[in-house]
């Protein structure tokens, strides 16, 4: 099963994309955590995306659409992946379905978890991630054992820059401008699934997974 996750920064769409990694035995693709174990480990793709991040922009085309085109061409996507972040533009879109025609198919299924910007706003403040194993937080929804530190490995919990107010809301207008046409782009092709993301993690993965099948 080929899915792809659509849905603005922050609305949850990491967390159902892991969870539904689990259940379909497939691999989770997070564009956003490949350029950051990139830029932890100092690579020059890394150190190239982090500008364009830091200011919460995109990380241009050229840079974006090889990656993911190489990652999924791997042995252990055979059966299938959940490409979370990936499309954002409509550029990005289009490569990918051409990629995918090529071998006579498309996706499957465009996950939308929708979700509106002042929630959005709000439960990006309280993220948290963890520098050390990147493990993800939230001082409300997620908290940790203890305030402040890792419950995996210790190490103390940090918010990404790019999670900073003002970040956020640059991050939205990007979303709507750019990533947010991709919804009529997979609605055209009738493969796009619709769940409310304000609701609990749980029932929202299990609106996800009564559409997507067992
Ligand atoms: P995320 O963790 O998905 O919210 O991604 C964090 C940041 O990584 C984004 O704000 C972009 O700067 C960059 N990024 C992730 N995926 C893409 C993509 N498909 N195209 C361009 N930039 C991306």
């Amino acid at each position: 099963m080929k899915i792809v996750m659509l849905g603005a920064p922050g609305a949850g769409k990491g967390t159902q994309a892991k969870m539904l990694a689990d259940k379909y035995a497939i691999p989770h693709i997070s564009t956003g955590d490949i350029f950051r174990a990139n830029m932890k480990e100092g690579t020059p793709l890394g150190k190239k995306a982090k500008e364009f991040m830091d200011a919460g922009a995109l990380v241009p085309d050229e840079l974006t659409v090889d990656l993911v085109l190489d990652r999924i061409g791997r042995e252990d996507c055979k059966n299938g992946y959940i490409l979370d972040g990936f499309p954002r533009t409509i550029n990005q879109a289009e490569k990918l379905t051409e990629a995918l025609s090529s071998q006579g198919g498309d996706i499957d299924f465009a996950v939308n978890v929708d979700v509106p910007d002042e929630s959005i706003i709000k439960r990006m403040a309280g993220r948290r991630m963890c520098p050390s194993c990147g493990a993800s937080y939230h001082v409300v929804n997620i908290p940790p054992k203890k305030e402040g530190v890792c419950d995996r490995c210790g190490a103390d919990l940090i918010t990404r820059k790019d999670d900073q107010p003002e970040t956020v809301k640059n991050r939205l207008s990007v979303y709507h401008e750019q990533t947010q046409p991709l919804y009529d782009y997979y609605k055209e092709k009738g493969l796009v699934v619709d769940v409310d993301g304000t609701k609990p993690m749980e029932e929202v993965f299990k609106a996800i997974t009564d559409r997507l099948g067992e």
